[in-house]
């Protein structure tokens, strides 16, 4: 059993004993079909985004906001309003959850260039209690965010 990040599940995983992913029982280093530039990182308000477009992994001059909303059934113990706003990085990578009457929002500026700037976004997953947001971007954007960031600490692959 090893930890190796699944290139489709794109986490970390403990391989099976027969070397397999236990998400999606291929194992990891059988990439075919796979886009290996793509990989999932987590951006929280101590990541600093690099000038790197999160599509194709090229110089980027402009950023892409994703916006990120979620209300509760009902309203928050907290009547009071709680804003957390975190300016970082070199374009500005910007996690912002403000809590009030129950609604959640985050979002975040992802550094995208002209030509990839109609690109959709691919969130994975949102943590609210944390502020962090897990996207899809290109291996060149993580490596460079992790090399730039204080607390990078997500090991390298
Ligand atoms: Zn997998
Ligand atoms: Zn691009």
């Amino acid at each position: 059993m090893t930890l190796v990040e699944c290139p489709r599940c794109r986490i970390r995983v403990l391989t099976r004993p027969d070397g397999t992913c236990p998400n999606c029982h291929k194992k990891p280093e059988d990439t075919a079909g796979i886009d290996l530039d793509k990989v999932a990182l987590t951006i929280r308000p101590s990541t600093r985004l690099p000038a790197v477009c999160f599509v194709c992994g090229q110089t980027a001059d402009r950023t892409r906001r994703i916006r990120r909303t979620r209300e509760f059934g009902h309203k928050a113990e907290d009547p009071t309003a709680t804003i957390t706003l975190l300016l970082f990085g070199l374009l500005g990578a910007l996690v912002w959850v403000f809590r009030d009457r129950a609604i959640l929002r985050a979002f975040v500026d992802l550094p995208v260039c002209s030509r990839c700037k109609r690109v959709k976004p691919e969130v994975d997953y949102i943590d609210w209690d944390r502020a962090e947001i897990t996207v899809v971007c290109h291996r060149r954007l993580r490596d460079e965010s992790m090399r730039i960031s204080d607390n990078g600490r997500m090991p390298a692959c």
